[in-house]
C-alpha cells in the first residue's frame, strides 16, 4: 500500500513539473508576443483548467494520502507490537550492524540492549570468535530482501551451558545500498540440541552394553533394540523395530518371551529369570539371565515391557561342568583326595571313605603322609617328590594302611594343580585299589605256573627252573638230576576207583616228593601221573640212592577209601646232568625214555639213562607202527610151555606165551612188545587172539586125545578185559566154538593189576569161577597184596614169581618166604604153582616145602605148537 502511495505521489510530482514548465513557457511566450494577446488568453484559460481540475485531483489525492498515512501508520504501530511480542529473540542491525532495536524477548536473552548506544557493541561481545565473523560475512553478503540462516550460534560465549540460537538474518531494505538494517531472528535450539546429544549417549550406552537391551510394547512390537541384540538375531535395526518377535526369533523362544512379556505387564512387577534363546530354529541354545521391567508413559500408564538379557553361557557352562564334577567327585569309584600345596587334606569323596575306611571329617585338615603304610622308603618318596616337583604329576603304586590298620595298595595319579603363575595350589590323587587285582594276579600267576590239583610248580615253571639250573651248573660246572616218575598203573586207579580218588592219590604222592626233597630241589608235576624232580648239584650215585628211598617212600601204604589200603608204585627214570643230555629237552626225553624203560622192566623200579635206551625207544618206537598189521598179517604165534607136577615131572598143562614172527627181526619175546602193545591200547585184541588161538589148538588137541580134559591151558589176561561187559559171553562163545570145557581154561592176572578192581570186575571174576574157568594170581610175590586180601577173590592158583625162586637158593630170606606163602595158600586151599625153575636144587627145594606144580626151563622151554605135541603129547586112549 505504501508503495502504491508513493509511486502516485512520484507520478503526481511528476505531473506538477509538467504543468510547471508549461505555465512558464507560456508566460514566457507572452512576454514575447505581446502583440499575440488573442493565443496567450486561450492558453492561459485551458491552463488554468487543467490546473483546477488538477487542484481537485490533488485535493482528492491529498485525502488518499493522508488515509494511506494512516493506515501505514497503523501498520506500523502493528509490526512493532508484532516485533515486541514475538516469542522469539529478534533485533533489528542498522547499517553497521549495530542493534538498532531489539524485543522484549532478545533484551531478556542478551542483556538490557535496548538502551545502548548505536555504537554500542555489546552484542558482539556476547558472541564468540567465530560465530561473530560468521554473523559478519553473512551480513555483508545479505542481498536486499533475502533471508539466510546461520546455525548454531551460542550466545554469551565462554560459558559451555550458553543457550545456542540458529540465526535467521532477514535483510529489511528494498535498497540495500540506502538502507542495509537486518532484522535478526534467533531461534532456540539449546533443549533441541541437549535433547539429541542425550540421544546419542544413551544410544552409545545401550549399543555399548553386552547385554541385550529391548522393549516391546503390549502387542508384542520392539519399540527398541541394542546392537548386542542386533548382533546376536543377524539382523538390522530396521528389521526389528515395529516387528513382532516371531518375525526375527525362533517360534518357541518369541512364544516364551511374549508369554513373559504378559506376566511382567500384568502384574506391573519386574522380574528377574534365567532363560535359553536359541541362535536360530533349532540351533545352539544360550543362556541368559534377564530382567524384565514394565515401562510407564509420562502419565504412568504401561506402555510395554523393557528387558536386559545377559549372555550366561560360559558361567552356565562352567557352573554345569563344576556340577559335573562334582558329581564324578562324589560318585567315582575311585578315591579321590584334593589337597593343599601343602599336602594338607582338603577333601576326600565317599570312594575314599570306602576305600580306606578313614571318614572326609576324620582326613580333613591331616597332611596325606598320615596314609603311609611305612612300608616304601624314604628313596621312593624322594622320587615321587622329584617327578611331581618337575612334572606336575606323578602315577604309581603306593602301599597305605587302612583306618583298621590292615595294608592296601593303590594305583595312584597324583597331579599338581597350578595357578598361571605355575605356584602349586592343589594337589589331587586318583587312587585305584588294587589290592585284589594283585592278588588275583598273583594267583593267575601261580596258576600259570602251577599245577591246580597238586599246587605243584607246572611244565612251564618246571622247564623255566630246568633252563635256569642247567645255566648255573654249567657255569659251576656242577652235575644234577633229573628224576621222571610215572605212577603205575594209575589209569586203573582212576577208571575202577573214581577220579576223586585218583585226584587224592595223586596229592598224596605230590606231598610224598615234596617232603623228600631238599629246599633247593624242584618237584613238578607236567603230565596226568608223570612227576619229576630236580636234584641240584648231586651225581649219579647219590641220585640212585635218592631214588631207591623215594620209590620205597612212595610205596608205603595209604588209604583210599575205608576197606582198602593201597601201595602206590612207580616206575623212575634218571638222567644227570651233563653225562644224559645238556640241553632241557634232551635232558627231559632221556630221563622219560629211562622211566619207559623202567616200565618196561617190570615197573615199581628205577632205570638210569643208557645211551642203549636211546636205541631201544627206536625200536618200541618201530615195534608199535609195526604190531598193528603183525596181528591182521598173521605173524603173531602161540608157544607153549608145560606144566609139571613136581613130584614126579609129568605134565598137567600148559602156558601159552605170546611170540612175534616179526619179518627181518625173527622170532620176538613178548617182554620187547607187551609193553608197547599196552602203551598203544592194542593189548586187548592181541590177548584176545592168543585167547581165540590157545583155544582153537586145545580143542584140536582134546578132539585128538592128546589133550586130558583134567589139564588146564593158562593164558594171560590183562585185567582191563574183565570190564568189558561182553567179556563173559564172548568167552563162551568162544569156549563152544572150539569145544573147549571151561575148566581147561584157567586166565593168568598179575598181582598189582588185581589190586585194581571194582564191583563189576570182582562180580565178573565170580561168574568165570562159576563157569568153571580157574583163575590164577600171576607173578605173585612182586606187589603188595595179602595173601588175606587175596583169599577175598575168587582165585584158585597162585604163580609164585620166578625172581623168587630164583634167589632161594641164594637169598634165605626167599626162601623162607616161599615157604610161608606155600604155607598160606595152602591153608587157604589155593594150588601153587613155581615158575622159572631152571635147576635141579630149586625143584627139590619146592618140593621140600610141598609146592605141586611148577614151570621152567628145567622141564621145558615155551615151544610151538608142533614142537610142544610132539615132545609132550601122546595119545592116552
Ligand atoms: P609170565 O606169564 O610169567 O610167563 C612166564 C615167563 O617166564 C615166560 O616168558 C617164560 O618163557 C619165562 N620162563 C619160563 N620158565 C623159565 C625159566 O626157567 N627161566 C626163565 N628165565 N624164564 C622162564 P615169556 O614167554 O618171555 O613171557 C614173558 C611175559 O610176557 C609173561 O610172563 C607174561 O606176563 C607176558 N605174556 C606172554 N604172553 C602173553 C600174552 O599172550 N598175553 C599177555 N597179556 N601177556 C603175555
Ligand atoms: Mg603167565
Ligand atoms: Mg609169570
Amino acid at each position: 500500500m505504501t508503495d502504491d502511495i508513493a509511486q502516485s505521489l512520484t507520478q503526481r510530482n511528476g505531473r506538477i513539473e509538467r504543468l510547471k514548465e508549461r505555465a512558464q513557457a507560456i508566460l514566457a511566450q507572452r512576454d514575447n508576443d505581446i502583440g499575440l494577446p488573442m493565443v496567450g488568453a486561450l492558453e492561459s484559460a485551458k491552463l488554468l483548467e487543467e490546473l483546477r481540475i488538477y487542484q481537485v485531483e490533488l485535493e482528492l489525492q491529498n485525502d488518499e494520502l493522508r488515509s494511506a498515512q494512516r493506515a501505514a501508520e497503523l501498520a506500523q504501530r502493528r509490526y512493532q507490537v508484532l516485533f515486541e511480542q514475538l516469542p522469539l529473540p529478534a533485533l533489528v542491525l542498522d547499517n553497521n550492524a549495530m542493534v538498532d532495536d531489539c524485543n522484549a524477548s532478545a533484551n531478556a536473552l542478551l542483556g538490557n540492549l535496548r538502551y545502548q548506544q548505536p555504537t554500542d557493541a555489546r552484542f558482539w561481545r556476547k558472541l564468540n570468535g567465530d560465530d561473530r565473523a560468521r554473523l559478519h560475512a553473512a551480513l555483508r553478503d545479505l542481498q536486499a530482501g533475502e533471508t539466510r540462516c546461520l546455525e548454531q550460534l551460542a550466545v554469551a560465549a565462554g560459558d559451555a551451558t550458553a543457550p545456542v540460537f540458529d540465526a535467521h538474518l532477514i535483510g529489511l531494505s528494498m535498497d540495500y545500498k540506502l538502507d542495509r538494517r537486518v532484522l535478526l531472528l534467533l531461534v532456540d535450539r539449546t533443549a533441541e540440541l541437549a535433547h539429541a546429544h542425550d540421544q546419542r549417549l544413551f544410544g552409545t550406552l545401550l549399543d555399548s552394553s553386552d547385554s541385550l537391551i529391548y522393549a516391546a510394547d503390549k502387542q508384542g512390537q520392539l519399540l527398541l533394540a541394542n546392537q548386542a541384540l542386533l548382533t546376536f538375531l543377524q539382523r538390522s535395526r530396521a528389521d526389528v523395530l515395529g516387528h513382532k518377535r516371531e518375525d526375527f526369533l525362533p517360534l518357541r523362544d518369541a512364544i516364551v518371551q511374549t508369554k513373559v512379556d504378559q506376566q511382567v505387564w500384568q502384574s506391573g512387577q519386574a522380574v528377574t529369570l534365567e532363560e535359553q534363546m536359541h541362535l536360530s530354529q533349532g540351533g545352539q541354545a544360550l543362556d541368559f539371565l534377564t530382567r524384565k521391567f514394565v515401562l510407564r508413559d509420562s502419565a504412568g500408564a504401561i506402555y510395554g515391557v523393557g528387558g536386559i538379557s545377559t549372555d550366561i553361557t560360559t558361567l552356565k557352562d562352567q557352573q554345569r561342568q563344576a556340577m559335573l564334577s562334582e558329581t564324578v567327585f562324589m560318585t567315582s569309584e575311585e578315591a579321590i583326595i584334593i589337597t593343599d600345596a601343602n599336602t594338607c587334606i582338603l577333601r576326600v569323596n565317599p570312594a575314599f571313605t570306602r576305600q580306606s575306611g578313614f571318614s572326609s571329617e576324620t582326613m580333613l585338615g591331616r597332611y596325606a603322609s598320615a596314609l603311609k603304610s611305612g612300608r616304601q622308603d624314604q628313596t621312593f618318596y624322594a622320587s615321587l617328590w622329584q617327578s611331581l616337583n618337575n612334572t606336575g604329576r606323578w602315577s604309581g603304586e603306593l602301599n597305605n594302611r587302612r583306618a583298621d590298620g590292615s595294608f592296601y595298595t593303590v594305583h595312584s595319579n597324583i597331579n599338581a594343580v597350578c595357578d598361571a603363575q605355575q605356584t602349586v595350589l592343589h594337589y589331587i590323587a586318583v587312587q585305584t585299589d588294587v589290592t585284589l587285582l594283585h592278588k588275583a594276579r598273583q594267583q593267575l600267576e601261580h596258576q600259570a605256573s602251577h599245577d591246580a590239583l597238586t599246587g605243584l610248580p607246572n611244565r612251564t615253571l618246571f622247564n623255566d627252573r630246568l633252563a635256569q639250573l642247567i645255566a648255573a651248573s654249567k657255569r659251576h660246572e656242577t652235575s644234577f638230576a633229573l628224576l621222571f616218575i610215572d605212577l603205575d598203573r594209575f589209569k586203573e586207579v582212576n577208571d575202577t576207583m573214581g577220579h576223586p580218588v585218583g585226584d587224592a592219590l595223586l596229592r598224596t604222592i605230590a606231598h610224598r616228593l615234596q617232603s623228600a626233597v631238599r629246599t633247593e630241589d624242584t618237584v613238578a608235576r607236567v603230565g596226568g601221573d608223570e612227576f619229576v624232580l630236580l636234584l641240584t648239584a648231586v651225581d649219579r650215585a647219590r641220585a640212585q640212592q635218592f631214588a631207591t628211598t623215594l620209590l620205597e617212600r612212595m610205596r608205603e601204604p595209604l588209604a583210599l577209601d575205608a576197606s582198602q589200603h593201597y601201595r602206590p608204585m612207580a616206575s623212575l627214570g634218571l638222567a644227570i646232568f651233563p653225562d644224559d643230555g645238556d640241553t632241557p629237552d634232551l635232558l627231559l626225553r632221556n630221563a622219560d625214555m629211562a622211566m619207559y624203560g623202567a616200565k618196561l622192566g617190570g615197573r615199581n623200579r628205577l632205570a638210569s639213562y643208557t645211551p642203549q635206551m636211546t636205541l631201544a625207544n627206536d625200536q618200541a618206537f618201530a615195534i608199535q607202527s609195526e604190531l598193528a598189521e603183525a596181528i591182521a598179517q598173521q605173524q603173531l604165534r602161540v608157544f607153549y610151555q608145560p606144566k609139571c607136577r613136581l613130584s614126579d615131572g609129568s605134565v598137567c598143562g600148559a602156558e601159552a606165551l605170546v611170540r612175534w614172527q616179526r619179518p627181518a627181526h625173527g622170532l620176538v619175546m613178548p617182554g620187547e612188545f607187551i609193553g608197547v602193545a599196552e602203551k598203544s591200547g592194542l593189548l586187548m585184541a592181541l590177548d584176545s587172539w592168543v585167547l581165540g588161538e590157545a583155544l582153537r589148538q586145545v580143542g584140536h588137541w582134546l578132539r585128538a586125545g592128546l589133550w586130558r580134559s583134567d589139564w588146564r591151558v593158562a593164558v594171560n589176561r590183562n585185567v582191563l578185559d574183565l570190564q568189558h561187559p561182553d567179556m563173559l559171553l564172548q568167552l563162551q562163545a568162544l569156549l563152544a566154538k572150539h569145544q573147549v570145557p571151561a575148566s581147561v581154561l584157567e586166565l593168568e592176572i598179575t598181582e598189582d593189576a588185581l589190586l585194581m578192581h571194582t564191583t563189576d570186575q570182582i562180580q565178573r571174576l565170580h561168574s568165570l569161577r562159576d563157569m568153571g574157568v580157574s583163575l590164577a594170581i600171576d607173578d605173585f610175590g612182586t606187589g603188595y597184596s595179602s595173601l588175606a586180601y587175596l583169599s577175598q577173590l575168587p582165585i584158585s592158583v597162585i604163580k609164585i614169581d620166578q625172581s623168587f625162586v630164583r634167589s632161594m637158593l641164594s637169598n634165605d630170606n626167599d626162601a623162607v618166604l616161599v615157604h610161608t606163602i606155600v604155607d598160606l595158600a595152602h591153608n587157604l586151599g589155593h594150588t601153587l604153582v613155581a615158575e622159572g625153575i631152571e635147576q635141579p636144587q630149586q625143584l627139590e627145594k619146592l618140593r621140600a616145602v610141598a609146592c605141586e606144580f611148577g614151570q621152567g626151563y628145567l622141564f621145558g622151554k615155551p615151544v610151538s605148537a608142533d614142537d610142544f605135541e610132539a615132545r609132550w603129547l601122546q595119545p592116552f586112549i
